[in-house]
């Protein structure tokens, strides 16, 4: 498996050689909403350097990153009103990591909604209309 920098579709979104609904960027990272989301709103955290996996990166990085996911955590519950967030980080094939540079999920998680963490995760079409009003609710100051 080619998981190099070049091939990378992280890379190239935060590069904007991709398009994003890309809602904080930072020095460390960025964050954007998955394209097959579990739930609406759910957003990727994404190193700007391409680390593959945790262990890779620097402790000071991670540290960064992580103050900027509760960060994130706070908009989603105060702009999406979930009645939970899963945060959920896959590192390798085994763990279910489909893309080989670091990311971190958020996911709104809401009474009944009936996802599935095992194997292949349940996900949502979601429009580019409604994709562009969770992007600009997690995006506000
Ligand atoms: P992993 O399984 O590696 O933890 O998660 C990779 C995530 O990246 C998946 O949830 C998948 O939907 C998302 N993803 C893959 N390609 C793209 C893309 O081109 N744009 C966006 N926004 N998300 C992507
Ligand atoms: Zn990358």
């Amino acid at each position: 498996m080619n998981h190099s920098k070049e091939s990378c579709v992280f890379c190239r979104i935060i590069s904007n050689d991709l398009p994003s609904y890309r809602v904080y960027e930072d020095k460390n990272c960025v964050a954007f909403l998955d394209i097959k989301p579990v739930n609406p709103g759910h957003l990727l955290v994404v190193s700007k350097e391409h680390y593959e996996t945790i262990t890779d990166m620097p402790k000071t990085v991670l540290k960064e990153i992580s103050g900027v996911i509760q960060d994130l955590a706070r908009k989603v519950e105060t702009r999406l009103d979930p009645d939970g967030i899963k945060i959920v980080q896959n590192n390798g094939s085994q763990a279910g990591q489909e893309v080989f540079h670091f990311h971190v999920h958020l996911i709104p998680r809401y009474e009944g909604d009936e996802v599935n963490y095992l194997e292949e995760w349940t996900t949502q079409e979601v429009s580019a209309a409604e994709m562009n009003r969770l992007a600009g609710l997690l995006k506000k100051k």
